[in-house]
């Protein structure tokens, strides 16, 4: 076939072959201007246009549907403009190498944020495009699967949750004549259930940080345990009030209260509970003497209802129940004293609301009805008082016996571990701390030595002067020895004259001078206050315990030697090797 081919067909290849391979070098070194060398963020850079694309094409489309009308035109081009901004920023950031030196250089956690940031903002404009918004928000959690840990994807929903819920709420409230609150509500659930099986998903992932409630239990409630009880005290306040919310907007809604006054109450009452949040789950609730804030909240809460009774209208009956339900609240952690005062305050702030509601709107206010709820809140609210104060008498009685039942356990617990006579641990005690040693000794590598250690002719000491003096000398050579080794080294009582020292990451030669030097110092010291010409002396069999060994058959060892340190004339210590 090619002696076949013309001259003329030759060159035309030829030339097609050089165009070609051109073609290639400009591409590689477009590739290599474009790309990075590093595989990982040539990755993380394709990915960055990939959304970067994404974000043009939004918006484009925003755009396109401003200057049609359909969306708010103003706006539109600025979230246009901000979108491609931030799609250009993220691309450089991330050519230039700068996301190397964060903690997640794929940025996959910011990228998500960043993208529902952007839906939330999308959604806001309203129109058609908040169902568009609704559908990409499904594929972009998907997404963060792969690139996200589990606590990630949790934080993602959760923000994308509230930016959305936001920008729902932000439609309703500000053109209810456009969006329905029952048509975005639909919307809403639709979203929490998406999340709320990325939320599962993500616990079947993988359960690197346990589940999702407990995760988001501690996010909200911190950890500490004390903090935790007063947050979720906190928090079943904290819903009582988002329903009275509630109920107090319809009941604007419905006509039956002042516009004005129920908006007003409501940014009040949903202030307070944001503030006692804030202050207890950062932890400067724990300045104040009483760090469950129990007074104040209460406080507060009394001001929410009678400021409730002043504009509920016929309904106020409603608010005087709550005012009795807030006091309950108090009963379990108000001080007797402090019912009081938060029934006296409840009281008086009725009863001045009463007496200024029948003196500025006697039309509405009928003087003999406000009389009789007065009278009927000063029945109910310090029979609450009497209770809480009774209650806490209680609490305090309950507190008391709690202390001493603490006391009693402690005292049991020494008796249980430690000899009476010396104060060391007993021999019950040690062979488990010995159990304890040998198992961390082992995992670590390490060696510790023991001695078991005899007085010597101790009965003649207590034939010749007496068991006192007895007593006395073993409980000075038990502090003496004490002194002598480290803190983590342990000194029991094995029984009688006998004691066992356990030397911690001690080897046989070093454990060796440190009983020579036990030595020396029992010789020289007074040890009987009684008789202080009292010379006593010990023996002891010293032994290493090499790692894996049991316990029991070093201490066998170490018996022996001392059997051998007291065959060998006694006041001195035997060594025998593992
Ligand atoms: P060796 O040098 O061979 O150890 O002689 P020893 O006399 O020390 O040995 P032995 O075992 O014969 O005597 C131990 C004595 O220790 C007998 C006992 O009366 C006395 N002893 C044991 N526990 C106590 C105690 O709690 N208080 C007093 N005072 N003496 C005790
Ligand atoms: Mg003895
Ligand atoms: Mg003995």
């Amino acid at each position: 076939m090619s002696d076949r081919i013309s001259r003329g067909q030759w060159e035309s290849r030829g030339a097609r072959i050089k165009f070609r391979s051109r073609v290639d070098d400009i591409s590689r070194m477009l590739s290599a201007l474009i790309f990075d060398r590093d595989w990982k963020q040539r990755l993380r850079f394709k990915r960055a246009l990939m959304s970067g694309l994404g974000y043009v094409a939004v918006a484009v489309l925003l755009v396109v549907a401003g200057v049609r009308h359909q969306v708010p035109e103003k706006m539109a081009l600025v979230l246009a403009a901000s979108m491609g901004l931030s799609a250009l920023s993220l691309v450089i950031f991330i050519r230039s190498g700068l996301n190397k030196s964060c903690q997640d250089p794929s940025l996959s956690m910011p990228q998500m944020m960043l993208a529902m940031t952007y839906a939330a903002w999308v959604y806001s404009l309203g129109g058609y495009a908040r169902d568009g918004v609704l559908l990409v928000t499904c594929p972009l959690l998907a997404y963060g699967f792969h690139y996200l840990r589990a606590r990630q994807i949790r934080l993602v929903g959760l923000y994308a949750l509230i930016a959305l819920g936001g920008a729902m709420a932000y439609l309703v409230v500000g053109q209810p004549a456009h969006y329905d609150m029952g048509k975005e509500l639909l919307r809403f659930m639709v979203l929490a259930l998406i999340v709320f099986l990325t939320w599962q998903s993500a616990k079947d992932q993988g359960g690197e940080d346990g589940s999702w409630s407990e995760w988001l239990a501690t996010w909200v409630l911190t950890n500490d345990p004390k903090q935790r009880v007063r947050l979720q005290r906190f928090l079943v306040a904290a819903t009582n009030f988002a329903i009275c919310t509630v109920v107090l907007l319809y009941a604007v809604s419905t006509g039956a209260v002042d516009r004005q006054a129920g908006a007003m109450l409501s940014v009040y009452m949903t202030t307070q509970s944001v503030l006692f949040y804030v202050l207890l789950r950062s932890g400067l609730n724990l300045r104040f003497p009483d760090p469950a804030l129990t007074l104040p909240q209460i406080i507060v809460a009394i001001t929410c209802v009678v400021g409730a009774y002043a504009i509920l209208r016929e309904s106020r009956g409603a608010a005087l129940m709550l005012l009795v339900m807030v006091l309950v609240f108090g009963m379990f952690n108000l001080t007797a004293r402090q019912a009081r005062a938060a029934s006296f305050f409840a009281l008086l702030l009725q009863g001045a609301v009463m007496w200024g509601l029948v003196s500025w709107q006697p039309q509405f206010y009928a003087p003999r009805q406000e009389l009789v709820h007065f009278l009927f809140a000063c029945t109910t609210l310090p029979t609450i008082s009497l209770l809480s104060g009774q209650l806490s008498d209680l609490r305090d009685r309950l507190r008391q016996r709690k202390d001493e039942l603490a006391a009693a356990l402690e005292h049991i617990q020494t008796l249980a571990t430690r000899d009476v006579l010396t104060g060391l641990y007993n021999r019950r005690h040690m062979m488990e701390v010995l159990a304890q040693q040998a198992k961390s000794a082992d995992g670590s590598g390490r060696v510790f030595s023991l001695a078991i250690i005899d007085l010597d002719l101790f009965k003649s000491i207590n034939d010749t002067h007496g068991h006192l003096v007895g007593d006395e000398v073993l409980r000075n050579f038990a502090q003496l020895v004490q002194s002598q080794v480290g803190a983590s080294d342990l000194f029991a009582r094995w029984g009688g004259e006998e004691f066992l020292l356990m030397l911690s990451d001690c080897h046989e030669q070093h454990a060796q001078t440190c009983l020579q030097r036990i030595h020396l110092a029992v010789r020289n010291a007074t040890l009987s206050e009684t008789l202080p010409e009292l010379k006593i002396s010990f023996s002891a069999g010293l032994t290493q315990r090499v790692c894996g060994e049991r316990v029991e058959l070093a201490m066998e060892r170490a018996d022996q030697a001392l059997y051998r340190a007291k065959r060998s004339g006694r006041d001195r210590t035997v060594v025998a090797s593992s």
